[in-house]
């Protein structure tokens, strides 16, 4: 028998376990006439070579497209209702220097959410006009080097900031401009949402209390007001969440307008991609037409002009065209019980990085999938669980995908749509050294960020003595 009972109910064993589907892979990545993979041009082993694995790999034709398409999306959707968009890209999604200037070359301003990504920014040669400051709890010192380097709108997420950052702009004689992040109570996961008066969460300030604090920015002219903002979750699928919190935001939007402008609604990100086969996430054109209907459509019923419309998306720009390499090392066939008294055989195969370098699965029960890189095989597919190299029985890459059962160690398998929130989540746990970020394009790598060596992973020891001990670089 080749079906495995351990397999979840939405993994359909592949016909072709080579196979590498649509959306899950980045544009360029493909099958060489030898079977191996290739992104950019740059087969999996070349890489592999080059750079060591555990290795992140981003299509940076793929990165840049899909920054121009999502503007191009929104731009379109909202002149067509006599409004305009802007796209913010979440640079928490994944962020070097050189992403931070794809970005702005694709038309896009950067949202950054702690100081440490405020520096990355400016150390690329961002405009601070163009940036967007987020934070629940930003220091003093992060708000004044904010507003000191001239960064376009800070979002205020409670009482306290706004009087922080008014104080901030009026020592730096600078008009800051400011939105108002929104506790909307509505909160959406990939399948559903659910809406309450207010969602038991950290970010922004009650819909009831958004009065008193435009109010509250108003009466300081070191501030300007560009409107609420809303962001109501991650990986998410369907529009309806998005169109009910526009539709409660707007109606606050709409009582402001008495007291002044509102130029702006910033509707957050959250857009889901696809992680595994069967996911299948709305294109972006049409969420930009969605939101875009649904705003237009909410202000003819109250009878309000059609405000600009901000967007935040990180994942859905990065996340699929990244791509993660690991070297496999040991496979483990481990017998399973199951309810009925039979057993099924899962194979562990592990691998060279883990929980250090895909906290996902860890963190929140995130599914991937799998592909042999190195090589195609017609051996028939086994169900494999992919494992790290950490002391932790949780330490899993992906969950369950389908592998030829001939994969063992030495070959080198590829994980697909690691380009979000893998390499801005890595850790040194166990003192693992931190894999390399590259760009792949027109069949050559670049090094975006090195891989760590020991001499980093100790440079901070104050025990350390270089001179004398025999550490690898
Ligand atoms: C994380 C975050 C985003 C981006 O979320 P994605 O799921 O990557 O699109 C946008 N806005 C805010 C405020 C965020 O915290």
């Amino acid at each position: 028998m080749l079906d495995n009972p351990l397999a979840p109910p939405w993994l359909i064993r592949p016909g072709d376990a080579n196979a590498l589907e649509s959306p899950l892979w980045p544009a360029t990545a493909q099958r060489t006439p030898s079977g191996e993979l290739a992104i950019g041009g740059v087969s999996a082993s070349r890489l592999a070579a080059d750079y060591g694995t555990p290795l992140y790999v981003v299509d940076e034709a793929d990165a840049r497209a899909r920054a121009a398409r999502t503007r191009e999306a929104f731009v379109s959707a909202f002149a067509a209702h006599g409004s305009s968009a802007t796209v913010y890209y979440a640079s928490k999604a994944l962020l070097t220097t050189e992403v931070a200037r794809w970005m702005v070359e694709a038309g896009l301003r950067l949202d950054v959410a702690s100081g440490g990504e405020l520096a990355v920014a400016l150390a690329a040669g961002v405009d601070p006009a163009l940036l967007g400051l987020h934070g629940n709890n930003k220091s003093l010192a992060e708000i004044d080097r904010a507003v000191a380097a001239g960064v376009g709108t800070i979002v205020l997420d409670s009482l306290e900031e706004v009087e922080r950052v008014a104080d901030a702009a009026q020592r730096h004689d600078r008009t800051q401009s400011v939105r108002l992040r929104i506790n909307s109570g509505v909160h959406a996961h990939t399948h559903e949402y659910l809406a309450t008066a207010r969602e038991d969460q950290k970010f922004g300030i009650p819909l009831a209390d958004a009065s008193d604090a435009v109010g509250a920015i108003r009466a300081r002219p070191s501030l300007r007001f560009l409107g609420l903002h809303s962001h109501i979750g991650s990986q998410i699928f369907r529009l309806d969440g998005f169109l009910e919190a526009a539709r409660r935001l707007l109606a606050v939007h709409a009582e402001l307008l008495a007291g002044g402008d509102v130029p702006e609604l910033n509707l957050g990100g959250g857009f889901g991609i696809a992680y595994v086969v069967g996911d299948a996430p709305p294109a972006i054109e049409d969420i930009a037409t969605g939101l875009a209907e649904a705003v237009a459509g909410v202000c003819r019923e109250l009878s309000i002009p059609m405000p600009a419309v901000a967007v935040e998306p990180g994942r859905t720009i990065v996340g699929p065209a990244g791509v993660t390499l690991y070297e496999v090392g040991t496979t483990k066939d481990v017998a399973v019980a199951l309810d009925d008294g039979g057993s099924a055989v899962r194979r562990y195969v592990s691998v060279d990085g883990g929980m250090s370098d895909n906290a996902r699965p860890a963190l929140y029960g995130a599914d991937y999938s799998v592909r042999l890189a190195s090589r195609s095989s017609a051996v028939d597919p086994v169900l494999v669980r992919l494992a790290g190299k950490h002391c932790e029985s949780g330490d899993i890459v992906v969950q369950a995908d389908w592998l030829p059962g001939d994969v063992a160690a030495g070959d080198l398998v590829a994980v697909p749509a690691t380009g979000a929130y893998c390499f801005s989540l890595a850790s040194n746990y166990n003192y693992l050294v931190r894999p390399a970020v590259v760009a792949v394009r027109d069949g050559t790598a670049r090094t975006l960020v090195r891989r760590e060596t020991e001499h980093d992973l100790l440079r901070r020891d104050t025990g350390y003595n270089p001179i004398d001990q025999g550490v690898s670089e």
